[in-house]
């Protein structure tokens, strides 16, 4: 069976953009074998937000995600040089909100609501070749397709980025994050409070009611640990890394852990291939940027293929690759260097470096037309 358009990846930017194409008229394969619930959550800024409302992936419905409308971060680092306490706030932005923080299991289920006719191929992909047509595609379980545009939506590990040629450049951190959903005693509503120690920070993001969701980097062996940990310990490390600010923490689910690297992509398009997601970029979770940039991505990816007739030709598809990888460019190399910045000063023993994020945080605070700029970048404007 030959298709326009074969999506591999059943993750959140595979799934929105085998649908956004499928509701395109396009004829598509998605290849998206069945996985573990992801019990990750994502703050995703307002424009990401204006993006799944009117591409239809969210049918403008925002209820189920917590509004962040403050950011508090807090040095809690025992070094020469602190940063001050900041506390910032998105009225300053003219919108209600920096975002929505949504749990990823409810946004795949979103995404998968569609009446758009599209093939679901419940398995996982184990070649793809360049061929007359476009692409031959084959499965584990031995089902065979072709198709003229192959999209990788298949994750840091991609096996489309890697067997078609697109060059990659991974660095592995000792951090991990470990993620889990605990219910304080009394929150900052609305509020994403963030401690910063020496080995990562340590965010509580608002989840609704004193529900929040934990996000803490550091060593992975100290994360691993207090995952493997009793239920009591665990809440007794929560309670000291958020200083008792908020009093008694309950675990409300088992904590996750995550190794970080840092994935970066030169070309993420070319011979009618393209890669979204993590399979063209992946870094530490700080500044919540990696499913915004996926999003980006989903969203040109679709403005590439807007311009093309369903049954297009390899030559269409081979001009709309290389147009997504020039609009992909700047996005990319500018979100890349500010996470991979952000993430080394943070972890940075160099005094220098301690004093520059001092001097940062400092004129975040007080310069204010400064303040908006970093916002709109952090927004991904
Ligand atoms: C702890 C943590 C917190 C985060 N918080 C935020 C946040 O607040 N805000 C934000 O914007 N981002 C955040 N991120 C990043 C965000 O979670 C990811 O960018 C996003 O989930 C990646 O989605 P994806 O669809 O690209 O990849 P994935 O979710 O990895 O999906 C890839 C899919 O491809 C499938 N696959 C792999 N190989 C094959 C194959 N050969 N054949 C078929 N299918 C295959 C896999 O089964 C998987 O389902 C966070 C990440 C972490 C680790």
């Amino acid at each position: 069976m030959h298709y326009d358009i074969a999506v591999i990846g059943g993750g959140l930017t595979g799934v929105a953009a085998a649908r956004l194409a499928a509701e395109r008229g396009h004829k598509v394969a998605h290849f998206a074998p069945k996985f573990a619930k992801d019990y990750r959550t994502s703050a995703l800024m307002m424009p990401t937000v204006d993006f799944m409302k009117s591409s239809g992936l969210l049918a403008g419905d925002v209820a189920f995600g917590t509004p962040l409308q403050k950011i508090r971060i807090i040095d809690a680092t025992n070094r020469l040089l602190r940063a001050p306490e900041a506390l910032f706030d998105s009225a300053e932005t003219g919108r209600a909100a920096f975002g929505y923080n949504y749990a990823n299991s409810d946004l795949l289920g979103a995404f998968s609501k569609t009446s758009a006719k599209k093939r679901s191929i419940n398995a996982v992909v184990s070649s793809i070749k360049r061929v007359g047509e476009g692409y031959a595609i084959e499965t584990e379980d031995g089902r065979a397709v072709s198709a003229t545009m192959v999209l990788g939506a298949d994750g840091k590990k991609s096996r489309v980025r890697d067997s078609l040629g697109f060059l990659s450049h991974m660095t592995e951190f000792g951090q991990s994050a470990l993620v889990a959903d605990i219910e304080f005693e009394r929150v900052e509503p609305e509020t994403s409070v963030e401690f910063h120690y020496e080995d990562g920070p340590f965010t509580l993001v608002p989840a609704g009611d004193r529900k929040i969701n934990l996000v803490w980097l550091d060593k992975h062996e100290i994360v691993a640990a207090a995952a493997r940990g009793s239920q009591n310990e665990f809440e007794r490390a929560l309670e000291e890394k958020s200083h008792h600010l908020f009093g008694h923490a309950k675990a409300l689910t088992k904590a996750f852990v995550f190794p970080l690297s840092n994935l970066s992509v030169p070309c993420v398009g070319k011979n009618g291939a393209m890669l979204v997601g993590e399979a063209a970029h992946a870094f530490p979770p700080i500044g919540a940027q990696g499913l915004n940039l996926g999003l980006r991505d989903v969203e040109n990816f679709v403005s590439a293929i807007d311009e093309l007739e369903p049954g297009f030709s390899v030559e269409m598809a081979e001009k709309a690759s290389i147009r997504y990888d020039q609009q992909r460019q700047h996005d990319l190399r500018r979100t890349g260097g500010f996470v991979d910045g952000l993430f080394r000063s943070l972890l940075s023993d160099f005094v220098g470096a301690q004093g520059l994020r001092q001097t940062g945080v400092w004129a975040l605070k007080t310069i204010s037309p400064l303040r908006k700029f970093a916002f709109q970048f952090g927004m991904g404007n």
